[in-house]
């Protein structure tokens, strides 16, 4: 007899869970990426110990019926996909359909949800695990906690930053969902104290005056342009506003959030000689183009973004970047030092 078996689903889980489910940053991340696909236009994510302890999200989206809350937490469940075709369409920011289970199979949950016809469901899990379903009054949306992360994983736990270090990425994960989304309402709260919260009125000025305060905000420029292909707008501070690190570059591809070197470089390139050196700017880009030009589906944490004519889009965003900035610097040109 041969000796190759295949695995259940929950021993499946917890290896996905294992690519999908880095840090309490992740968690967060996929969680607040379905309620934005929910169509939410109000999200709050509370953590208790930088989500060591306890992630919960509340969102007034779509909610689900009985019959999905349980699907939803099988290993390729998704409403967001159904052919082939679709895989080279996304529109939405989950298609994988693996990241509930990949939570659920490391963590315990409690899922609250109603799609806002029929009555509510409070579904309990441990481990992947159904502990308890039950049917309770709740208004429509979903609200999910996720406690005790990485309970039954003891070496992912170790392997954990300190609390400050964990809070972070998830502070960072928020501020570009707030950028890429100025539509929906945010809030993060740690420990009872509230860090970011963005009104959802459209409005990506009075978003990144949210994150990276007023006096910032005012000092950054707006920008835009269009190819054939591609329409790029966004933000850019004047080069008297910088900073010791690229991070402060967000890049959004038909709304998500990616990171993409060569973007970054020519966003940088733009500003020529104004940055001093080692120093960039902070900018907020939104690039726009057919979903069949770029490719989400590298990684399954889906960060990175491979773009179709490429070298358009570079010389598209430079030029658009430098354009803005050479317009709003008054010859002649006043570098000043931080
Ligand atoms: P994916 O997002 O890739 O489809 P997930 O495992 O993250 O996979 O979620 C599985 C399914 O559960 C989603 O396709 C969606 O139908 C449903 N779902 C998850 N979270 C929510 C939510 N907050 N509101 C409504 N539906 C949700
Ligand atoms: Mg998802």
């Amino acid at each position: 007899m041969g000796k190759i078996q295949i695995m259940d689903e929950w021993l499946s889980n917890k290896i996905a869970a294992g690519e999908v489910v880095e840090r309490p940053s992740s968690v967060v991340k996929e969680l607040l990426e379905n309620a934005i696909d929910a169509g939410s236009t109000s999200i709050e994510v509370f953590l208790e110990e930088a989500g060591l302890t306890s992630i919960q999200v509340t969102d007034n989206g779509s909610g689900m019926d009985e019959e999905d809350a349980l699907k939803s937490f099988s290993r390729h469940a998704t409403s967001k996909i159904s052919k082939e075709q679709d895989l080279f369409r996304i529109r939405t920011l989950g298609f994988r359909g693996e990241a509930l289970a990949s939570i659920a199979s490391v963590s315990k949950i409690n899922l609250k949800t109603s799609d806002g016809e029929n009555s509510g469901i409070e579904l309990e899990m441990e481990g992947g695990h159904v502990i308890n379903m039950q049917p309770t009054a709740f208004r429509k949306g979903t609200d999910i906690t996720v406690s005790q992360l990485f309970f039954n994983t003891p070496a992912r736990l170790k392997y954990l930053k300190t609390i400050q270090t964990e809070l972070g990425h998830s502070i960072d994960l928020l501020n570009r969902l707030a950028l890429g989304n100025p539509d929906i309402a945010f809030k993060l709260v740690h420990n009872g104290q509230t860090l970011l919260q963005t009104n959802g009125r459209g409005n990506v000025q009075q978003v990144l005056a949210a994150i990276y305060g007023v006096h910032n905000a005012k000092k950054m420029v707006p920008f835009s342009g269009e190819s054939h292909d591609y329409k790029v707008h966004g933000f850019a501070t004047l080069p008297e506003v910088t900073r010791a690190s690229k991070n402060y570059m967000s890049l959004f591809v038909n709304g998500r959030w990616v990171k993409h070197y060569l973007v970054q470089k020519a966003i940088v390139d733009a500003y020529h000689t104004y940055l001093p050196i080692e120093r960039y700017p902070i900018v907020v880009l939104y690039i726009e183009g057919d979903p069949y030009l770029t490719d989400v589906n590298v990684h399954p944490a889906k960060h990175q973004v491979r773009l179709s004519k490429e070298p358009e889009l570079l010389s598209l965003v430079e030029k658009s970047v430098r354009e803005a900035i050479r317009g709003a610097i008054h010859v002649p040109v006043v570098e000043k030092k931080e």
